[in-house]
Order: structure tokens, then sequence, then C-alpha cells
């Protein structure tokens, strides 16, 4: 952490700061200029607490060269992690499509689904067994049963799949599953990300909707910590005052955290626009961006979807879309 004060080290405001921060066993290193004297903070800054010093009459401006997160961390890890799951890699150059219905509705809806999202070229059959909806009275998904026709659904057609945990206590019914989902309303559900850190498939970890892009690298973290280093990040859109648009698709947190991180960071235009007519432009701009892959809600008929079918694709839109992202994406290897 770099502080670049007011004054020398003589000065009495000055002298308070360095006091206060070896008081918390830190050591202050002191370079005096003309005008203003830096101090670097030496040590596991994570837990200093920038407001904290910003309140010290002597502070003109705080800076951590630390980030407050270790593992995911590009600094600690430069490059980029490929997480490999059921032969299909995602991340360091390679991309994924994973894509589904919103909600498991039943066997028949479901692979009906998986057969066209195979089709298309997807590479994971994504669908909610388990559903965080904001009316209780809302269909809650099927639950268990959800899982079973996800699971028959990847015997048929050979696609791992993705689906949302909402609470630990399911957990063992996630056994099969290839990629647990976090999903937005979860991000910062401390305990369950605790327990994700001890399991052995990757997390699919979706950006909390008013969460910043360092809140999302430090729920990553609490996984990683706990052991599990398969954590692939989602941009899904945050609220802002737009209101045209379901969210907000923050695209330039794709390079931001290509920046910050070595995961593979994934974008989901479906959640991001609630518009089936936006999802395209959405998905194309997010793999100019530099993302590694996207996650598509796709449904056989969504005018009777019981989640979510106004941002879901048919088949037809599935496969135009499906056609354009293989050639923005051939396109982009070009570049490099
Ligand atoms: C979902 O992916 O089905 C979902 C509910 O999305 P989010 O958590 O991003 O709102
Ligand atoms: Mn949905």
């Amino acid at each position: 952490m770099v502080i670049v004060v007011k004054g020398n080290r003589q000065d009495k405001r000055v002298n308070e700061l360095i006091r206060w921060i070896e008081a918390k066993d830190f050591t202050v290193q002191v370079n005096e200029g003309v005008q203003k004297t830096i101090l670097g903070v030496v040590g596991d800054t994570a837990a200093l607490d920038i407001d904290a010093i910003s309140t010290f009459p002597a502070v003109e401006t705080v800076k951590r060269i630390q980030e407050p997160y270790k593992k995911a961390n590009r600094q600690m890890h430069e490059e980029d992690t490929v997480v490999e799951v059921g032969g299909r890699k995602i991340g360091g150059g390679h991309f994924q499509v994973m894509a589904g219905p919103c909600s498991v509705e039943s066997k028949e809806q479901v692979a009906a689904i998986a057969d066209y999202v195979k089709r298309g070229g997807a590479g994971f059959l994504r669908g909610g067994a388990f559903k965080p909806r904001s009316s209780p009275y809302a269909f809650q998904g099927l639950k268990a049963e959800g899982i079973e026709y996800l699971l028959e659904a990847k015997k048929r057609t050979g696609l791992p799949i993705v689906t949302e945990l909402m609470s630990v206590s399911d957990l063992p019914l996630f056994d099969k599953v290839d990629i647990i989902q976090v999903g937005a309303r979860n991000m910062q559900n401390f305990a369950m990300l605790k327990e994700l850190g001890k399991v052995k498939k990757p997390v699919l970890l979706k950006r909390g909707m008013s969460s910043t892009v360092e809140e999302l690298l430090l729920s990553a973290e609490y996984i990683m910590s706990g052991g599990n280093d398969e954590v692939i990040l989602c941009e899904r859109g945050i609220r802002t005052f737009e209101n045209y648009t379901r969210s907000t698709l923050d695209i330039s947190a794709v390079p931001v955290l290509k920046k910050l991180t070595h995961l593979p960071v994934i974008v989901d235009p479906s959640h991001a626009s609630g518009r089936a007519e936006l999802v395209e432009s959405l998905a194309l701009s997010a793999i100019a961006a530099g993302a590694d892959g996207l996650l598509i809600e796709t449904h056989n008929n969504p005018r009777c979807a019981l989640c979510d079918g106004a941002q879901s694709l048919d088949e037809q839109g599935f496969a135009r879309l499906m056609e354009k992202v293989n050639k923005l994406w051939a396109f982009m290897k070009s570049l490099k």
C-alpha cells in the first residue's frame, strides 16, 4: 500500500499516521520528497482499511498496490487458467457456450432443447432445477427431479451439465453435475462459497447485480482459498438507472477482469438484456471484448416458458446466433 502525505516525517500529522499503522504491526517505509512524502506500507495489507487511513488529515491519496484477493490475482498467476470438464476446455484461448432453458420444465422439454443446442455447437447444457424467483408464488423449479432430467439429457447428448445450487443443504444432489452455478443472488452467500471451496468440481460464479468487480473477485477468492481453483466468472449485467433492459451489461468488466485475474470470464447476455432480440448483439460484443464463453438461455417454445421466456432464443434464433458466434470467435483468434 502506498500513501502520499502532505509534509515530511517531522510533521506531527504524518507522525500520527505512521504510529497508527505501526501499532497494527506493519512496517512503514518513508520516502521524503521536496513537497510530499510517500509512505510504503509493507506486510499483508489486505486487512488494512483504506477508508480509515483516508480520515487522517495528512493523507492526500492512498492506493493499494496489492489487491485484497490473492489466489484469483493475475499477479500471482500470470498464465490464464484453463478449466477442463468433460473433455471441454474454457479459458486460455478456449471458448465455450453454455446453453439451455432458464428452468428445467419436463423431461421432454430438456431433451428437445439439449438436442438442438448440441446441434448448434454448444459445449454445455445449462438449465435450472432450483430457481431463485423474486416471487415465492412463481415456479420454483423441479429440484431433484430437474437434475435427473438434466442427467438423462447428458446421457443422450454427451453434453456436460451446468445447474444452479441455491442452498448448501442441496449439495449432495449435485454429485453428478459437471459445473455448479452460483447465481447472482448468492454471490455473497459466504457459507455456500466456503462449502464450494471443498468441492472437486468447477464453479460458475455469477456477478451479483449490485456487486463491484472487486467483490466478485473476493467471492471467487472464498472458493479458491478453500482449495477449489476451478472458478469461472460470469458477467450477467448490473443494476443501473436504465430500465429498458433488465440489467445493464457491464461490457468493460470483461477486459477489466481479464487484466485483474487469470480465471476464465464468460458473459450472459440473456439475463443482462431480458430481451431475446438483444441477445445476439450483446453476445457478439462480449466476444469482441475478450470473453471466454457465453451463457445463453434458449427454449423450444419461449412463449410458454415457465421462466424468462422473453429473453429466451428459440431454436432458429439459437442456431443463427451460433453461426455468428463461431465466425466472430474465429476472427478474434486470427487477430492474436
Ligand atoms: C440464471 O442464470 O438462471 C439466473 C437466475 O441468473 P442470475 O443469477 O444471473 O440472475
Ligand atoms: Mn433465467
